[in-house]
């Protein structure tokens, strides 16, 4: 082995791991909770919470059985059981267990994919509105970040996408989407593998693929396809708390994001996993759940005549005509704690689909905001005491003053 190549190569791959270390991630939570910071300390008793995208159902009974059982095993670190859930999934999926790798959450290789496949060289293509966490990972890289509208049907505009840089790294396509619950065709999906640059790489999120139609795209990883695929057990599986998820993709693509740090799993979350994994009708029975209540809310909108895009996951955008920032401090104001706004769609706001008690109360409290007049709201907004006495720990983890306050 040449000694002064592998020392290079170590400290290349120590360097890019302290650079991660040192680098916040900046995810779902953070960015619901700037939009609450804004407006409020924190959520107060008996809030409706469908800001941020959770399951209100939690985990499912038999994982709760099976971490209580497990809750005196918490002094070890366990690998075997974290070697069993990967098993387990890629036995489900029909992959070798080498194609998938554990993370506590799959906010972690999200971030680390954008960091390995994108640099100042190589740009980081996304829809917009899209889910804003690997924009924060491509900060970091240097890399140019590219916004690509999404098309007429609300579906990533892969043609748009595919043309927006030939030297691009990472093409993010979130599918369903975040923030609009809108799906992209697996058509669509073949056609920006087959078209995109050489060495770059398709990163498909599916953290909210058990709530819709959506075609998913692991058998193109298994066809040793150049795409990593994400998946998380934060949203149908209603383990948000608890953090597990996988990075699915080739082991060439994932030895890449793993030079950014591998930490051991949190052996609760992997029993629940597994768990879950083992009781095929939770899925659909949870899917039927939030279908409904979701359409519910969508018939309920449509009789009072606001303007919403149809989803076909846990979140769904709805025009409030008006700046929606100030729609989101009126209902905090009546406790009722709504999404955060996409700054190309500033008077759309982000719902999460919640239980049917905390949607009845959604749409009473929308009600009363939406007849008051346009300008009823903004002083709430103004008058906000957090933002008037601002210091460094109301600020999310890793968010910097003007992230927080634009
Ligand atoms: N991807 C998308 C599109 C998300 O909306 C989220 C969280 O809301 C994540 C990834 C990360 O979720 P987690 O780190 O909880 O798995």
């Amino acid at each position: 082995m040449n000694t002064n190549l592998s020392r290079r190569t170590f400290f290349g791959l120590a360097a890019a791991a302290t650079a991660a270390a040192a680098v916040p991630i900046l995810t779902e939570p953070q960015l619901a909770l700037a939009q609450r910071r804004r407006i409020a300390r924190d959520y107060a008793p008996g809030a409706v919470r469908i800001d941020a995208n959770e399951n209100p159902l939690g985990p499912c009974s038999g994982a709760c059985a099976v971490m209580s059982s497990l809750l005196p095993e918490g002094g070890r670190y366990d690998f075997e059981l974290t070697q069993k859930l990967v098993d387990a999934f890629a036995g489900i999926e029909g992959l070798k267990s080498e194609y998938v790798l554990p993370y506590a959450g799959s906010s972690e290789p999200l971030h680390y994919s954008v960091l390995a496949f994108t640099s100042k060289d190589r740009s980081y293509v996304t829809a917009d509105p899209g889910y804003e966490a690997g924009m924060y990972a491509a900060k970091v890289s240097g890399a140019n970040i590219v916004k690509v509208p999404l098309a007429k049907d609300y579906s990533h505009d892969v043609k748009a996408m595919i043309a927006a840089d030939p030297n691009a790294g990472v093409f993010y396509i979130c599918n369903p989407n975040n923030p609009t619950g809108t799906i992209t065709s697996r058509t669509d999906i073949e056609w920006a593998l087959a078209n995109k640059p050489k060495g770059s790489i398709l990163l498909v999120d599916e953290a909210y693929i058990h709530f819709s139609d959506a075609t998913p795209s692991i058998d193109l990883v298994k066809a040793d396809k150049d795409l990593i695929v994400l998946r998380t057990f934060s949203k149908i599986y209603g383990m948000a708390g608890l953090r597990c998820g996988f990075a699915i993709g080739r082991p060439d693509l994932l030895a890449k994001i793993q030079t950014y740090g591998m930490n051991s799993m949190p052996i609760l979350a992997v029993a629940a996993a597994t768990s879950s994994l083992q009781v095929p009708e939770l899925v659909p029975e949870r899917r039927k759940i939030n279908t409904d209540i979701r359409n519910d809310t969508f018939s309920w909108l449509t009789a009072n005549n606001y303007k919403f895009i149809p989803s076909q996951t846990n979140c769904f955008m709805v025009d409030t005509g008006r700046p929606g920032k100030d729609v989101i401090a009126a209902m905090a104001a009546k406790n009722v704690f709504i999404g955060r706004v996409w700054p190309v769609w500033p008077t759309y706001v982000r719902i999460t689909v919640g239980t049917r008690s905390e949607m009845e109360k959604f749409q009473q409290a929308w009600k009363e905001v939406m007849s008051a007049p346009a300008s009823a709201s903004e002083p709430t907004r103004r008058a906000s005491p957090t933002l008037a006495r601002l210091g460094a720990r109301d600020l999310p983890p890793g968010m910097q003053r003007e992230e927080f306050l634009s």
